[in-house]
């Protein structure tokens, strides 16, 4: 392939946004020079002030597939992400059948994967109450880590663990050097909650609010830094809402532990405040909370305490919405964002003075270090893969049916207006989405992850 030079007034680079021209060759970023520079030999598209950002990374996205791929499926999120301006998906290991806990699963996964992504994707791997014994043969095949529900994730196949169980399979974790992701809430603040709902109406957001506290997160964050501090391993925190859970792990930042957390758009943006009730297209585990704890997890961005924003996209059937009843209880927890995640983040982070590179920290740098590819994703440098977003920020655009591109347009979103939008994507130099098409056979690979990654940094 010769060399080609991908041209704006700015590209959002690890040393902030500037005129540059990107050059690209086999796939790879050749080098970032000045427009000037640019050599004479190569063919050049300029995209004048749209800006190009790296490809987004999602450390945390069900795809569902195989087993449940009626619900999502490596086909549409794929092509959900590419809309999005995602190159790399990291799937989560639950809602697919089977479930990514051995290594029979994980091969199961990547035969159903095969020539049907259109962008990079990567496997998480889980732990459950007895697969200790998987999780170093996981890791010697290439998943960048694991996944842990401390409280019963609400889906067959997959397992919680207790504290015990977590306890007994941490030394084998810690032998991968890998990071675990923890879904951080304990059933028991949750289950006293809910038994003094019981005559409650549950139609009503405040209802579902009320039957998962702040304290089921809190109480599960102090347990798990407690284990970091016995054990010593990288410890993720999956979509933080209770942003009372902050100072604490702030906390155990500064006192040396590997500590890194995540939080959502759908709390950046939603509010408990103006969810109506019915409206169980916004349900979501931990549940999105008030608007001044919306404004404290910002404030959590802004200090750097949470580290990334990634859309924790599950979707399910539509008639699992109970939309008809407008039933919290029943109503499965998950919102899919794939494709207008990052205009929602940007809509919220332009007004409270983020800039484009805050995005790309959040977005694409942060979520590629956890999923150990940081060298290879997340940042428009030399030596990366040629993985871009042309993201227009001076235009809007109405969140509609056939802006989805999952695979059922279910979403709390419709209807909103929202500042800049994603005109194409490249995955390793080649387009694979473009004004609402996608050119092309799916070209995305999985990204296994080498264990020299996590050794030495
Ligand atoms: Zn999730």
């Amino acid at each position: 392939m010769s060399l080609r030079a991908f041209l704006s007034r700015r590209v959002v680079t690890p040393d902030g946004v500037r005129p540059a021209a990107v050059l690209v060759e086999d796939g790879l970023i050749r080098g970032v020079v000045a427009p000037e520079q640019l050599p004479q030999s190569s063919e050049a598209l300029d995209f004048g002030d749209m800006a190009i950002l790296p490809g987004l990374v999602d450390s945390h996205v069900h795809i569902n597939d195989p087993g449940r791929s009626d619900w999502e499926g490596f086909e549409t999120a794929t092509r959900a992400a590419a809309a999005g301006g995602y190159t790399l998906l990291v799937d989560m290991p639950l809602n697919c059948l089977p479930a990514t806990t051995s290594v029979a699963a994980l091969r199961a996964k990547r035969d159903a994967a095969k020539a049907r992504c259109r962008v990079d994707w990567s496997p998480w791997g889980g732990v459950v109450e007895a697969n200790q014994q998987d999780l170093e043969a996981l890791a010697a095949e290439g998943v960048p880590g694991f996944k842990c529900f401390l409280i019963n994730p609400g889906i067959d196949g997959f397992t919680m663990v207790s504290d015990r169980q977590l306890q007994a399979a941490l030394p084998y974790l810690a032998r991968t050097g890998l990071p675990l992701l923890v879904h951080a809430e304990l059933q028991g603040p949750i289950n006293s909650a809910t038994e003094r709902l019981a005559a409650a109406d549950w139609s009503s957001y405040q209802t579902y609010l009320q039957s998962r506290p702040p304290e089921a997160e809190l109480a599960a964050i102090e347990m798990l830094l407690g284990m970091c501090r016995k054990c010593r391993f990288h410890l993720h925190i999956v979509h933080l809402s209770a942003s009372q859970a902050l100072p604490m792990l702030r906390a155990a930042r500064s006192e040396g532990l590997a500590v890194t957390v995540e939080t959502c758009p759908h709390y950046l943006h939603l509010t408990a405040e103006t969810i109506l009730d019915g409206a169980t297209l916004c349900k979501c585990a931990p549940p999105i909370r008030s608007s001044q704890n919306r404004e404290r997890l910002w404030q959590g961005l802004r200090d750097g305490t949470i580290d990334m924003v990634v859309t924790d996209h599950s979707p399910c059937l539509p008639e699992m919405k109970r939309l008809a009843e407008g039933n919290f209880k029943t109503a499965w927890g998950g919102i899919a964002s794939l494709s207008v995640a990052l205009p929602l983040v940007y809509t919220e982070a332009s007004q409270r003075g983020f800039d484009l590179t805050d995005i790309v920290n959040w977005m694409a740098a942060a979520p590629a270090k956890l999923a150990g590819c940081h060298r290879r994703k997340g940042r428009v440098a030399a030596g990366y893969d040629a993985d871009f977003v042309v993201f227009d920020t001076e235009n809007r655009f109405v969140v509609s049916e056939d802006t989805l591109h999952y695979r059922h347009p279910v979403s709390p979103y419709l209807g909103e207006s929202l500042r800049g939008v994603v005109k194409s994507t490249y995955l390793r130099g080649t387009l694979v989405f473009e004004d609402g098409q996608f050119p092309g056979e799916p070209i995305g690979d999985e990204i296994r992850h080498q264990r020299i990654d996590a050794l030495t940094g």
